[in-house]
């Protein structure tokens, strides 16, 4: 005899609880102790509990547990109700009303026990659905094409994934957790600072852009003020001819990485912004990331720069 579960009960007991559960021996219907820091997933159906454990409920419950019953003779008249007993709270009660409509839906046929892995198909473990299993919740970075893909310093990398997901402490980050910050941007001392204003929306960086995108002659043009920073490197590396795209995808990273560097430069050092500045740092930097392996950029960079 087996115990069928539907969907809505696995989405309800955990993802690696196996499906069909034995319930020949000590098979037992409880309700989870949160007052004792146990798991805080709502009620569980488990065929194979530890009697150590149960009498540990008991104890912080006052809940008195009979381990003894089968699932059928469980379900039979819902004598299984009659197994719980002691004093109960309204969190009791909830688990106690969550675990009659699972059992209220539960069918108990003549194929013998076995056990099912949820996350195949065909019900039998592999390795590679257990791996897969470890990504289910996990969303997708639309960017991470721009930010892993091209060469860049792993310091750039992690500013720019930073900042694609506003983690960066610019002045509205601060301001949420009413930390200390600048009431307006300090390159341009124009607007509020966001991440998003810092490396695309401020004039100050966006006349930073048109000098750069016109030092390394790309036909491509600067990023509006509304775009992130995805969609003008979607939008820019269409227009860019294929040999300079690698060094674009490069500059789409080193002038938010130098901005930023420079923003903080007039926070904690009080230097004063300075396009000129800024734009002959930009130019020494790439000429070192070309050196260092950024073959990308050693096709876009003008021929007077040493890149040997
Ligand atoms: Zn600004």
């Amino acid at each position: 005899m087996a115990m069928v579960f539907t969907n809505r009960h696995r989405s309800r007991m955990g993802w690696a609880r196996p499906s069909v559960l034995s319930h020949r021996a000590c098979a037992v219907l409880c309700l989870h102790d949160h007052g004792a820091g146990k798991r805080a997933d709502g009620p569980v159906l488990g065929g194979s509990l530890d009697p150590g454990a149960i009498n540990q409920r008991d104890r912080a419950t006052g809940i008195r547990l009979l381990p003894q019953a089968t699932v059928a003779q469980g379900q039979h008249g819902n004598s299984w109700t009659r197994d719980i007993q002691g004093i109960f709270g309204i969190h009791e009660m909830g688990q106690f009303l969550q675990l009659w409509q699972m059992i209220a839906d539960t069918i108990l046929t003549d194929e013998s026990d076995r056990l099912i892995w949820k996350w195949t198909s065909t019900g039998a473990y592999s390795t590679r659905s257990a791996y897969l299993a470890t990504f289910h919740g996990s969303v997708t970075c639309p960017a991470w094409k721009m930010i892993w893909k091209a060469w860049r310093p792993p310091k750039v990398r992690f500013f720019l994934w930073l900042a694609q997901q506003d983690r960066c402490w610019t002045a509205d980050r601060l301001a949420r957790r009413d930390l200390q910050h600048h009431p307006r941007c300090l390159l341009c001392d124009q607007a509020f600072e966001t991440i998003h204003h810092i490396i695309i929306a401020c004039p100050f960086t966006q006349q930073i852009w048109h000098e750069v995108l016109a030092w390394f002659r790309l036909p491509v043009g600067c990023p509006n003020q509304e775009d992130s920073l995805l969609d003008w490197w979607n939008r820019a590396r269409h227009n860019t001819p294929h040999p300079q795209r690698k060094g674009m995808a490069s500059i789409t990273l080193l002038l938010p990485w130098m901005v930023w560097k420079h923003r903080n430069d007039c926070v904690f050092d009080r230097a004063q912004p300075s396009i000129a500045a800024l734009m002959s740092k930009i130019k020494e930097e790439a000429t070192l990331w070309a050196r260092a392996g950024a073959k990308g950029l050693r096709v876009i960079l003008p021929q007077t720069c040493d890149v040997h």
